[in-house]
């Protein structure tokens, strides 16, 4: 089912410029060097990016105010709702620095120690500046380093050394990241920079903000509370789910959080990398039970960093994020350091476009009601929607929850939030099969008829759910 613009849907009072309706599954952009100019965003969101992701381990403070203005500005000139979505560090954990800017080898079965000292490190110690990681790690734990190149078996802790053996090495130097994947490290989700990072961007009201290296329900809480004494903007919050101890809690931090991020950098680190796919499609299930939207991020269309053109495999993997039914697909590198972000952007959509509209002219065994009870109302929604062949379902959203809660039914038509707040326009952009609008003059019957023409649904069934009041109505 393809819906395009007609000459009719212009006769209408709103001027709405989604574009086609045929893509539901969303596109999260990274956005940084490559694309942080006025004339590459403005095409990368006329392609169809609907929700910019600002990533404050590289950038802070001003440097990425400043973007989020400009994205506001692009999105209010172009009439097209774009999401702001901060993404702070978190306890991003990286060793000391060497005597040298040469790499030191690393032998398997050899003996090296990480300790307190800030002298420069060697072929056999070197620096770990995390306090946390003393108190934390068990005899047996593994460390990884090097994005998961170099394993490590920890033989003895004490406050202040840490003695390793080499299981898997190759070469070590500066400032390498390293992962602890059998170790709950006794910390606070947020460390002092992403204090100063999330203080500085509520002042520039976004969106989403993104939490790095969630372990715990508590986590989130910890994240709400400090936002919360700081603003009463509604901001929603993004758990990046990239350990194994989240990975064992996720039904509690889904529903802690306001959305989840499957950070597949980091996680394939931090668990054996073939059990990723089973991994993410467990993770996307339990966000649609605890009607929470869900993220598949990283290497995405990797190559495209240095390629016109995504591998077959990339394409695949885009594909086939669209028929797991997950909400957005994300950039990384290849937008905020690739080629061409445009492209990235638009090969992304048409991929999506083709396998969303393929995945509901063929659907297979991916149940729309999968797991909710029989009498939960999104249900009722769906249900009537499919069974009266609906062309579109009209919800007047005064929050997120109920347009968000009828998508993960998924009831693969498109779903037209009519907002009279900005902000639930912006926060919806990130969810499947959602076309939010914004104008706060939208209350009526006429008005869902209208907002449905603005899209190009000409004609057939809209199910309308306004507050508690679900109704069948034909277009006329
Ligand atoms: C990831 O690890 O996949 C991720 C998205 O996090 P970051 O880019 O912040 O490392």
């Amino acid at each position: 089912m393809i819906y395009n613009k007609t000459k009719n849907a212009r006769k209408t009072k709103l001027k709405i410029k989604w574009g086609k309706m045929n893509r539901f599954t969303k596109i999260t952009a990274s956005i940084g060097p490559k694309c942080e100019d006025k004339k590459t965003l403005t095409k990368m969101i006329q392609a169809g990016v609907n929700v910019c992701r600002l990533n404050f381990s590289h950038d802070t403070g001003d440097v990425q105010g400043k973007k989020i203005d400009l994205i506001r500005e692009i999105s209010a000139k172009l009439n097209i709702p774009v999401a702001v979505m901060i993404d702070l560090q978190g306890p991003k954990h990286r060793i000391g620095n060497f005597e040298t800017e040469e790499k030191f080898p690393l032998q398997h079965g050899q003996k090296f120690i990480f300790d307190k000292n800030e002298k420069p490190g060697n072929s056999s110690r070197v620096q770990l500046p995390d306090q946390d990681v003393f108190a934390s790690l068990k005899i047996g734990d593994r460390i990884l380093l090097n994005d998961g190149k170099i394993e490590m078996r920890v033989d003895s802790v004490t406050e202040d050394k840490i003695e390793t053996t080499v299981l898997r090495g190759t070469e070590i130097w500066s400032r390498r990241g390293f992962n602890l994947p059998d170790t709950e490290i006794a910390t606070s989700v947020l460390t002092d920079k992403d204090r100063a990072d999330l203080e500085y961007a509520l002042t520039k009201n976004p969106d989403w903000v993104a939490i790095s290296f969630v372990q715990k329900p508590e986590d989130i809480a910890e994240v709400r509370d400090f936002i919360t004494a700081r603003t009463s903007h509604p901001v929603k919050i993004i758990a990046k789910i990239e350990r194994p101890n989240a990975v064992e809690r996720i039904t509690e931090i889904a529903a802690a959080s306001d959305g989840i991020m499957i950070a597949r950098g980091d996680l394939a680190v931090e668990v054996p990398f073939e059990k990723l796919p089973a991994i993410s499609r467990h993770i996307i299930r339990e966000c649609r039970k605890m009607n929470k939207p869900v993220i598949m991020a990283t290497q995405m269309l990797g190559t495209m960093v240095n390629s016109e053109f995504p591998t077959r495999a990339e394409i695949t993997d885009v594909a086939n994020t669209a028929y797991l039914r997950a909400d957005s697909t994300m950039t990384s590198e290849e937008t905020t350091i690739g080629i061409n972000p445009v492209n990235v952007i638009e090969t992304m959509t048409k991929i999506l476009s083709y396998a969303d509209s393929d995945a509901i002219a063929n659907p297979y065994d991916w149940s729309r009601v999968e797991n909710v009870p029989e009498n939960d109302w999104s249900r009722s929604v769906a249900s009537m929607a499919y069974l009266n062949k609906a062309s579109a379902i009209v919800v007047f959203a005064r929050d997120t929850i109920t347009a968000t809660q009828i998508s993960c039914r998924k009831p693969d038509i498109p779903i037209i939030a009519v907002c009279r707040d900005r902000l639930i326009a912006n926060q919806l952009c990130l969810t499947r099969g959602i076309f939010p609008i914004y104008d706060e003059d939208l209350f009526g019957q006429r008005d869902a008829f209208n907002a449905a023409r603005s899209f190009g649904v000409e004609e057939g069934k809209l199910v309308i759910v306004d507050e508690d009041k679900i109704s069948l109505r034909t277009l006329d």
